[in-house]
């Protein structure tokens, strides 16, 4: 469970005090996939980053299942990403000179993961890469690349996947399949799923979505429309 407490964030900005985060309280239980939209600035990306412990906040408490995360320090931080949490970024964010392969490889090598080999293999099969194992991001398309950044984000079998516009660089086809992907992983490997999306098509499809405006929370509600045809899995469409 991840919880936040009266949690704020705020930045100096010359001689005043931005607020980016105010207030907020918010509970998210195990497995809950989770949208979060709202427009550019309001401040989706600063609560991805404070949820991973990428970013402190100003005040208020986080805590990941039970333990408090915003006195800990740096190595205690990176163990606690290692152990529970996976990010993908909107950028890809994969090594350029690794293959797709040893781009899901390398981090498990050095995180000392057991048969980090066959699990990377396993990885690049579960989202469909397999054929393109040896080829470099330069060679990938972004769906590709894309794909890629989520084989190494379950890397570590984390129990929290944070996404952060993972299809805003992406065409709607693409967008589509790597949504479908993190959903299927999601629901497979019972993870929480935070994901940020511009768009509320996507959005819609989760358990529950929050909006944000101007660093407050304007919308928690759990989505009503019923799923149609169009909205069909990339998965559901291929195999009817
Ligand atoms: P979103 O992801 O919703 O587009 P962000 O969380 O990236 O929004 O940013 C929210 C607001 O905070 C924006 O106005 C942004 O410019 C500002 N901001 C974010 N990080 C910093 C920072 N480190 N210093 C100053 N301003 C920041
Ligand atoms: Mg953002």
């Amino acid at each position: 469970m991840i919880e936040l407490f009266d949690v704020s964030k705020q930045v100096p900005s010359g001689s005043e005090t931005l607020t980016i985060l105010h207030s907020l309280n918010l509970t998210i239980p195990d497995g809950q996939f989770i949208s979060i939209v709202g427009p550019s600035g309001s401040g989706k990306s600063t609560l991805l980053g404070l949820i991973a412990g990428l970013d402190a906040p100003t005040a208020g408490d986080i805590r990941i299942d039970s333990e408090s995360i915003v006195a800990m320090n740096e190595d205690d931080l990176a163990r606690l990403r290692g152990k529970k949490i996976g990010f993908v970024f909107q950028s890809f964010h994969l090594i350029p000179s690794l293959t797709a392969f040893e781009n899901v490889l390398v981090p498990m090598e050095i995180a000392g993961v057991p048969d980090a080999t066959a699990h990377a293999r396993q990885l690049l099969v579960d989202v469909d890469l397999t054929a393109r194992a040896s080829h470099y991001p330069s060679q990938l398309s972004g769906g590709e690349q894309q794909r890629v950044a989520i084989a190494r984000a379950f890397a570590n079998d984390p129990s929290i996947l944070l996404a952060d516009e993972p299809t805003g660089n992406l065409d709607s086809y693409n967008g589509r399949h790597i949504f479908d992907l993190m959903v299927e992983i999601h629901q497979r490997r019972s993870a929480t799923l935070i994901l940020v999306t511009h768009d509320h098509n996507l959005a819609e499809h989760a358990d529950r979505s929050i909006a944000l405006s101007d660093g407050r929370v304007i919308a928690d509600r759990v989505p009503v429309v019923p799923p149609t045809r169009e909205d069909q899995s990339f998965a559901e469409v291929i195999q009817s």
